[in-house]
């Protein structure tokens, strides 16, 4: 399947010359990513990940959901198989970017991020434990508009968790907000772009690869389920990581 499009955001930063992940991680003492589910932060973060980790830098990732809701509809794959395949895959992708780092499973059910009430104050407290407090640090989640609601009410959390006046540096990466038919936030012009080397992007391919559940056709008996089409997966190895100041 060929990509249609045309993508506004990615025409955005089309023009920005892209660069090297050291130029983003340049003064960084410990980096965290928090991703929705598991796979978000090879998709979005992978080559930064990679060179955070040459780079010996402490590393943290938190996921939020367990991801079990993407085919809800498979006999074999019922939610709590799918949940622990995915935690497996993300430990594999995690193992072939950044062996090192530590990851934090916060376990909410997928598609049931807090939104509002005590159960988001008790999210952003179990957050805010994982958020690096420090200068130097570089925290990375998705962008509020991406259209999912995980990927939007994660980044809210982590923006409701870091407060106004914490130390870290905090920007963000667009999944499926890099394919909006319609652009609906100004700023994409100044987004930092990272490229990486051939040797890095197959690294990224190869961590991709990691989760098959949505990668591949692994799970065969939910016509409805997730499989990210080839052309995006490319697009994900192939283009530079977009990341976007707060
Ligand atoms: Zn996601």
């Amino acid at each position: 399947m060929m990509a249609e499009g045309p993508f506004p955001l990615l025409e955005a930063v089309g023009g920005r010359q892209a660069g090297a992940a050291k130029d983003l991680l340049h003064g960084v003492e410990a980096l965290c990513v928090v991703a929705p589910h598991p796979d978000d932060e090879t998709l979005g973060c992978g080559l930064l990940l990679l060179a955070a980790a040459e780079r010996g830098l402490p590393v943290t990732i938190v996921c939020m959901t367990d991801g079990s809701r993407s085919h809800p509809g498979s006999a074999t794959w019922p939610a709590h198989r799918l949940a622990a395949e995915r935690r497996l895959e993300l430990t594999r992708a995690v193992r072939c970017l950044a062996p090192a780092a530590k990851v934090v499973w916060l376990g909410y059910p997928d598609t049931g991020l807090p939104t509002d009430g005590p159960a988001l104050v008790a999210a952003r407290g179990r957050l805010a434990r994982h958020l690096p407090r420090r200068h130097g640090a570089l925290i990375l989640t998705t962008w509020p508009h991406d259209p999912h609601g995980d990927h939007a009410s994660t980044a809210r959390l982590v923006q409701v968790a870091r407060g106004p006046d914490h130390p870290a540096r905090l920007f963000h990466y667009p999944i499926w907000g890099r394919f909006l038919e319609h652009a609906p936030a100004p700023g994409f012009d100044r987004a930092f772009l990272v490229a990486g080397d051939t040797a890095a992007r197959a690294r990224k391919r190869r961590a991709l690869a990691c989760h098959r559940t949505q990668m591949s056709s692994l799970i065969g008996d939910d016509p409805e389920g997730f499989v990210m089409p080839e052309w995006m997966q490319e697009h994900f190895v192939e283009h530079p990581e977009i990341y976007l100041a707060a």
